[in-house]
């Protein structure tokens, strides 16, 4: 871009104005990293101020048998496979009663089990709220929930309904990965489309769930194919607001049947993250999940337009199955000294973005 345009654009989103499907192509292209980096912490700060949040939670993915086999998934697979394997309900009330001090959320997703009842999962989300009536337990891709309708013979609003009757209080952001019916029907072409990802969330919207939203990028969609995604995500949030947070997750190809394709660069990375927080005008909060963006990463993308690093997650299943380098879980002292460092203010949230605690310098260093 030439310094006119640069110029008209940082003018542009500088007075809250929205950007333009045409003008987020022309930020795509821009080579100019700090500059996209600079125009986006600048929307940070303008939402959020200096606050980076996290939160102190913990996964359960409850099985890995799953009938969908997408093709950029390492973490599902039949039944018979030997590392296959489903927590019994015990087994999950058992993880509820130990859960780690501080925790405000279970997050806990899963995969498409060819057998288990609509019935196990409800069990599952009463169970944990009667132990833990005070966690929020955050629970099943839109992804999972369609599936939970074919299952149960259920509506959409009758699946929610007798979830959240159970205890379930909003909903993760997975499964989007792209909206494209020309990716998802080669990567990931028997479960729900794109456009009943949408109809889920906004059912979900309509009922008072809040939820998350994400996109799988460095596979094989185009550019495109991104900004499309991000546009329907933003028409979707302009008529709900039922959005919290946006978290762009980078391909981890290892271990599945693309592992052929080269994992994302941090360039690519740190550019998803800064447009995400141009284009997603009406979002309050974009994530930078440091699971499967490492550590490093995560934390330099503060400075890109995120203003959340997640949470302390304690066991990560999902995205080490591709090979993920991360640890499984990170103290909540270290994940405060990341903020720090980077020069932001750690803020523990719930769930909702209630604050839990503001941190200063004297606190939570880590030795
Ligand atoms: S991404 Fe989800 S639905 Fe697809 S194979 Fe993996 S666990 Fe199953």
């Amino acid at each position: 871009m030439d310094a006119t345009t640069l110029n008209n654009l940082r003018d542009k989103v500088n007075s809250g104005t929205r950007i333009s499907l045409d003008e987020a192509r022309e930020l795509y292209y821009e080579k100019d990293l700090l500059f996209l980096g600079e125009l986006a912490r600048s929307v940070k700060v303008r939402k959020t101020n200096l606050q980076v949040f996290f939160n102190v939670n913990r996964h359960i993915n409850l099985t890995n048998v799953c009938l969908s086999r997408c093709k950029f998934c390492a973490f599902g697979c039949d039944e018979n496979d030997p590392g296959a394997y489903t927590m019994t309900l015990e087994e999950v009330l058992n993880t509820g009663r130990d859960l780690p001090p501080h925790i405000t959320e279970l997050h806990i997703v899963s995969a498409l089990h060819p057998h288990l009842p609509f019935d196990y999962y409800l069990e599952v989300i009463r169970g944990l709220k009667e132990i833990n009536p005070e966690v929020h337990l955050q629970a099943f891709t839109a992804v999972e929930i369609d599936y939970f309708s074919q299952i149960s013979g259920l509506s959409l609003e009758e699946v929610f309904k007798s979830l959240m009757e159970a205890g379930l209080g909003s909903l993760p952001g997975g499964g989007a990965e792209v909206f494209s019916p020309r990716v998802r029907e080669a990567i990931c072409s028997r479960k729900a489309s794109g456009e009943r990802w949408l109809e889920i969330m906004e059912t979900a919207h309509s009922l008072g769930l809040k939820t998350n939203a994400t996109m799988l990028y460095g596979h094989i969609e185009t550019m495109e194919e991104r900004l499309d995604h991000l546009i329907k995500l933003r028409s979707l949030q302009d008529r709900t607001g039922g959005f919290q947070s946006f978290i762009p997750l980078p391909f981890h190809p290892h271990n599945t049947e693309l592992s052929h394709l080269k994992r994302t660069t941090g360039y690519e990375d740190l550019k998803m993250i800064a447009l995400s927080r141009l284009i997603l005008d009406n979002f309050p909060h974009i994530k930078a999940f440091w699971i499967m963006l490492g550590i490093p990463l995560a934390q330099l993308s503060l400075h890109f337009g995120a203003d959340d690093l997640d949470g302390t997650v304690v066991e990560e299943r999902i995205t080490h199955a591709a090979g993920a380098q991360t640890e499984q879980g990170i103290s909540r002292e270290n994940l405060i000294k990341l903020i720090q460092e980077a020069g932001y203010v750690p803020v523990e949230r719930d769930t909702l973005y209630n604050i839990i605690e503001v941190y200063g310098e004297e606190d939570g260093l880590a030795p």
